[in-house]
């Protein structure tokens, strides 16, 4: 029997940020030492990615913006824009996160299905980094399968609680991406771009609404679209607990999120990569565990789905 294909690469947690910066850069590391103590994963399920290079990000990206954030040339208003102090460090992890989640797209397109420990960082634009994110993994990810002529139509479907602005910018005149954003209304970017399609959601919307908002929107758009392959960003900001987002989703909540969406993909044979997301608490080891059930959900259907 087969087990669910998981990337993760050491470097993702190894940026040192000032104390009391908000971003939980520890939690990348922690996800992978919970999958294992819970049993969810063993050592051999994981693979660790090659870092992307330039050729790939510029597939997605300006290739003037990539040479000044590697080389430490960004402006003081773009590294307060990104969120992050540059190190080399920090451009080595965004490197390999890319790397990461173009990893699990090429797996979940042999296996069916696969999980990264990262991902999900959709606030990246062409050419500059924005609201903790410095590379569009989904977006590199999604025109590298394009490119290698693997796949025809890409469906990103992205349940972080904050709108996937840097995604729709970068696709908005591709044809072949479909973008597909479930977010709260009131949460970042205050100014929203515009996605293939936007559901924008209430304050405090909760389990039931959230669950109703997913059978509305993804078998229709699924079934119009007929995607050959669907990047799922499975945000744990939704979650009730997370300190900036506005969604109110409970455990079970976030679970049923993540199998619905898993099993609208393989139930019409597409295979799916799915990403972490966001995620804020100062509880990391309660934030991981949150992260945790994208990978349980998918562990589940891919024993049931695709052994
Ligand atoms: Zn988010």
């Amino acid at each position: 029997m087969s087990r669910l294909p998981i990337v993760f690469h050491p470097v993702y947690s190894k940026v040192v940020l000032p104390d009391r910066h908000p971003f939980p850069m520890s939690k990348f590391g922690m996800l992978r030492e919970e999958l294992l103590a819970q049993g969810i994963a063993v050592a051999d399920q994981f693979s660790e990615p090659e870092p992307a290079d330039v050729e790939l990000l510029s597939l997605a990206h300006d290739r003037d913006y990539l040479r000044r954030l590697i080389h430490g040339d960004l402006s003081a208003a773009e590294v307060r824009r990104q969120g992050f102090p540059w190190s080399p460090a920090l451009v080595a992890r965004s490197m390999a996160a890319v790397g990461g989640t173009c990893h699990t797209l090429e797996l979940a397109l042999s296996a069916g299905l696969a999980a990264h420990c990262a991902g999900g960082t959709h606030h990246a634009h062409r050419d500059f980094g924005s609201g903790y994110c410095v590379l569009n993994d989904l977006a590199v990810a999604a025109a590298w399968a394009l490119a290698s002529g693997r796949v025809g139509r890409v469906l990103i479907i992205d349940c972080d609680v904050h709108q996937g602005d840097g995604t729709a910018r970068i696709f908005e005149r591709e044809p072949r991406v479909f973008t597909l954003s479930f977010h709260a209304a009131t949460n970042f970017p205050v100014r929203k771009a515009v996605s293939d399609r936007d559901v924008a959601l209430a304050r405090d919307t909760g389990d039931a609404g959230y669950l109703a908002a997913l059978a509305e929107h993804i078998p229709e758009v699924m079934d119009r679209f007929r995607p050959d392959c669907v990047l799922y960003d499975a945000g744990a900001d939704v979650h009730v607990a997370d300190r900036l987002g506005h969604l109110a989703l409970t455990d079970d909540g976030m679970r049923a999120r993540d199998r619905y969406v898993i099993e609208q993909c393989l139930r019409r044979d597409v295979p799916v990569a799915c990403v972490i997301g966001g995620g804020y608490d100062r509880d990391v080891p309660a934030l991981v565990r949150r992260h945790v059930f994208v990978h349980e959900q998918a562990s589940k259907c891919f024993d049931q789905w695709l052994n």
